[in-house]
C-alpha cells in the first residue's frame, strides 16, 4: 500500500525533528495529551477539568485506563 507506506514515512520524518522528548525508563516517546476530566465539586456540579500530561509507555495503561 504505496499510501500508506508515504504517510508513515512523512510521520517517521515529522517525529524525528527537535524537541522530541524520549523517557529515560521506558526510552519511548514521551507525548503531551490533553486529558478532560468531570470533577464533581460539592455543590453537585460537574466542572470539566482539563490538563496536559505527558505520555509515554511507563504511564499510558493506566492514563488510557482512567487510573490517573
Ligand atoms: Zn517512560
Amino acid at each position: 500500500m504505496p499510501k500508506g507506506r508515504s504517510f508513515a514515512a512523512k510521520l517517521a520524518h515529522e517525529t524525528s525533528t527537535e524537541g522530541k522528548i524520549i523517557c529515560p525508563k521506558c526510552n519511548s516517546e514521551v507525548k503531551k495529551i490533553k486529558l478532560v476530566r468531570n470533577k464533581k465539586s460539592k455543590a453537585e456540579t460537574w466542572a470539566p477539568k482539563y490538563e496536559f500530561v505527558n505520555i509515554c509507555k511507563c504511564n499510558e495503561k493506566d492514563i488510557m485506563s482512567g487510573k490517573i
